[in-house]
């Protein structure tokens, strides 16, 4: 990947940490840790990631957010003496800092975090009844589309309360979330173990203590969406070529309508990093729909469309092979398979 490309990219890392996984961070990165060292990193450039595993130091995570192309497996043992050793550089050093003692929080939080594999015969609303909590709960920590196909093995999160986990989106902080889900700002704070509100970024995970999914089971049930185009869809969600790809395209000829899947608010229309000319729109909190490489846009942002609503033209903009439409589906942020949600 030559650096030029890279520009305005998007790092995550995940980590895993004893089994359980959580992704954090700011915008531009998140991490989950598999074990105290190891970590998963998904370098995201436009429409696709690839993720790979890697020996991870504070040191690191800085040098990966700096220079994304520079992570490689073998590199990074952890070396404390070194980490030590750094000189104090001004305000870099403080953010070093800063970033270190946001990783110490989020051990706090994923601690309370229990994880159940699924037994023959289990359904999502005994696992709830179990721990005490709703099936909301249960749907809003995990990436469940189907309540009925679960499946032994599976392994579900289970929060230690009510509530949902939520990731902070681009422009929100503490005060919006508290504001928007109705929760006592201190309430998040305790629940999170957050030691400094200011330092908490968007990418990371909150657990939201008694709030209620802005996305419930019943909803998720209902295939709302209508397909942005009727055409031939030429590549589906998941996996391709190593790299995850986190829509569907659907084949369209240049200057083809694209609809606005669902009514909602435009909170994006303009160009982004590989996507090209695109555009967001936000259904209902925390539900979004994207719509990218068009040749125009024809809605702007801060604008209402209605379903069906022609919101642009299809083009060959960011990095496209040829005229397409990429489609996602994402909830709180994360993508998910816009086929479970389409009528
Ligand atoms: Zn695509």
């Amino acid at each position: 990947m030559k650096k030029g490309i890279i520009t305005g990219i998007i790092i995550s890392i995940l980590i895993i940490y004893g089994g359980y996984s959580l992704s954090t961070g700011s915008e531009t990165e998140s991490a989950v840790f598999q074990s105290s060292r190891q970590v998963q990193v998904s370098v995201k450039v436009g429409e696709e990631s690839q993720s790979k595993s890697v020996k991870i130091t504070k040191n690191k995570l800085k040098e990966i957010r700096e220079e994304p192309e520079a992570v490689k497996p073998e590199i990074v043992e952890e070396d404390r003496q070194q980490e030590q050793g750094i000189e104090a550089d001004g305000n870099q050093e403080q953010e070093i800092k800063e970033e270190a003692e946001e990783t110490v929080k989020r051990f706090s939080l994923i601690d309370q975090i229990e994880e159940y594999r699924v037994k023959k015969g289990d359904n999502l609303w005994d696992i709830a009844r179990r721990y005490g909590i709703d099936v909301d709960t249960i749907i809003g920590a995990n990436d469940i589309t189907n309540m009925n196909k679960i499946k032994p093995g599976d392994i579900i999160r289970i929060l230690p309360v009510k509530g949902i986990l939520y990731k902070i989106n681009p422009g929100e902080n503490l005060w919006t979330i508290s504001r928007q889900f109705d929760i006592d700002i201190d309430e998040i704070v305790k629940a999170n173990n957050i030691a400094d509100p200011d330092l908490v970024k968007p990418g990371r995970l909150l657990i939201l203590p008694g709030a209620k999914p802005e996305f419930g089971y019943k909803e998720r049930l209902q295939r709302k969406f209508i397909k942005p185009v009727n055409a031939r869809i030429s590549s589906y969600f998941g996996g391709r070529w190593g790299r995850m790809h986190e829509g569907i395209d659907y084949a369209v000829n240049l200057g083809t309508p694209i609809k606005a899947a669902g009514s909602g608010k435009v909170i994006y229309s303009g160009w982004a990093s590989g996507y090209g000319k695109t555009i967001i729109i936000e259904h209902r909190k925390g539900l979004r729909t994207l719509y990218a490489h068009n040749s125009e846009l024809l809605a702007h942002s801060g604008e209402w469309v209605e379903q069906g609503e022609i919101i642009a033209k299809s083009g060959n903009t960011g990095r496209s092979t040829g005229p397409h439409l990429h489609f996602e589906v994402q909830i709180n942020g994360k993508p998910v398979n816009p086929l479970s949600y389409l009528r």
